[in-house]
C-alpha cells in the first residue's frame, strides 16, 4: 500500500517513520507532478495551516488533491491537516478542502497553554498519548461526522466517510495505533 504525505512544510516526516515502520510505501508530495502519481491514502500533517493552503494552490495541487478526498481516498489529518478540512473556520470567511462538515477553532487553546500533553480515549482505538501543539479543537460538527475523542468536553478527534481528523499529533508519540486504524480504513 502507497501512502502519500503531504511534504510542504510541517510535521511530515514523522508521519513517514512510523508509516515506514508500519510497512507502507510512503511517498511524498512536494509540486503538482507528486499528485498525478499513483497512491492509496493521504496524509495531512500538522504545521501552520494558512502556508499550507496558500502553498497549496501556489503549486497547484489543490485541486487534484480536492478530488481525491471528495472521491473518497482515506485521509488520515493532524492538526493543520484538520483545518484543511474543515468546512468552516471560525472568525475566516473562506475554508480549505472543505470536506469534512464541522467549524474548527484555529489555536483554541490560547498562549498561555498553547502545548500540552494528555491521554484519552479514541473510539475503537482506546486509550492514546496526545500532543497537542497550538491545536484547533472543533467547536461544531454537522450530521454524519462521527466524534472520535474528546478533551475537556472539547472534540479532539473525528470521522468523516474517508476521512480521519486530530487536533493532536500522534505522530509525535510512540503509539502506532492511530496510524494502524488508518492503514486500514
Ligand atoms: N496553529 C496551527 C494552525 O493554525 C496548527 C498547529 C499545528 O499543526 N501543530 O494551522
Amino acid at each position: 500500500m502507497t501512502v502519500a504525505v503531504l511534504a510542504l512544510q510541517g510535521a511530515f516526516i514523522e508521519h513517514e517513520k512510523i508509516l515506514s515502520r508500519l510497512r507502507a510505501d510512503v511517498i511524498e508530495l512536494r509540486q503538482a507532478e507528486d499528485v498525478r502519481k499513483s497512491y492509496d491514502r493521504l496524509v495531512l500533517p500538522g504545521g501552520e495551516s494558512t502556508v499550507q493552503g496558500k502553498l497549496l494552490k501556489e503549486l497547484d495541487m489543490y485541486d487534484t488533491l480536492y478530488e481525491q478526498i471528495s472521491g473518497g481516498m482515506p485521509v488520515l489529518a493532524t492538526c493543520a491537516g484538520m483545518i484543511l478540512l474543515a468546512s468552516e473556520i471560525e472568525g475566516c470567511d473562506g475554508h480549505h478542502f472543505g470536506t469534512i462538515p464541522m467549524c474548527v477553532r484555529r489555536n483554541a487553546y490560547g498562549r498561555q497553554l498553547g502545548s500540552f500533553h494528555t491521554d484519552a480515549e479514541v473510539t475503537g482505538i482506546g486509550t492514546v498519548p496526545m500532543t497537542f501543539i497550538r491545536a484547533p479543537y472543533v467547536a461544531q460538527v454537522q450530521e454524519g461526522v462521527e466524534v472520535l475523542a474528546a478533551v475537556n468536553d472539547k472534540i479532539v478527534g473525528v470521522k468523516y466517510k474517508n476521512q480521519l481528523a486530530f487536533s493532536f499529533h500522534p505522530e509525535l508519540d510512540d503509539d502506532m495505533r492511530i496510524h494502524e486504524a488508518f492503514l486500514k480504513l
